[in-house]
């Protein structure tokens, strides 16, 4: 079995894949029995879909291929902190374990702001690990949101 650090890497090149097309860099891995089942990157601004999100892209992916909607054994890696429509994917998949680099201090629903990955009113609870590559996964993004605000500094300037 591969350590957890080796698919949060596979999830940071995704989140690469986003922000090369100019898309906030999200990825996403989804792994059953050690085998890679799903990889997807965030959509969102190129599809114009507020769902486009990459665990929303990957569970889809991962089911169709699969021909089921239980993904019972898979383990989700995800470079930030899940959403809550995306944890509410997760939990609906019934996916095991969820391992994250970043939080996410104004959306994440594994622990930072609420955590529906183990609210026990729910009939389905999800291992977490967080933190892997946190700094990796967190600078790609606090980088790309630098980018975009020197643009718009240069773009009033000009
Ligand atoms: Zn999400």
């Amino acid at each position: 079995m591969k350590s957890d650090y080796y698919y949060m890497e596979l999830a940071i090149e995704e989140a690469k894949k986003a922000e090369e097309i100019g898309e906030v860099p999200i990825g996403a891995i989804l792994v059953s029995d050690g085998k890679v089942i799903a990889k997807a990157h965030n959509l969102r601004e190129i599809e114009q879909r507020s769902i486009a999100h990459a665990e929303i892209l990957a569970i889809d992916k991962a089911c169709k291929k699969a021909g089921t909607w239980r993904l019972e054994n898979a383990t989700l890696y995800v470079t930030l902190e899940p959403c809550p429509m995306c944890a509410g994917a997760i939990v609906l998949s019934r996916i095991k374990r969820v391992v994250y680099g970043a939080s996410d201090p104004k959306g994440g629903c594994a622990g930072t702001l609420m955590n529906l990955l183990q609210e026990e009113r729910f009939n389905h609870q999800v291992e977490i690990a967080k933190g892997v590559l946190e700094i990796e996964c967190g600078e790609l993004l606090s980088t790309f949101f630098r980018k975009i605000r020197e643009k718009k500094k240069r773009s009033r300037v000009e």
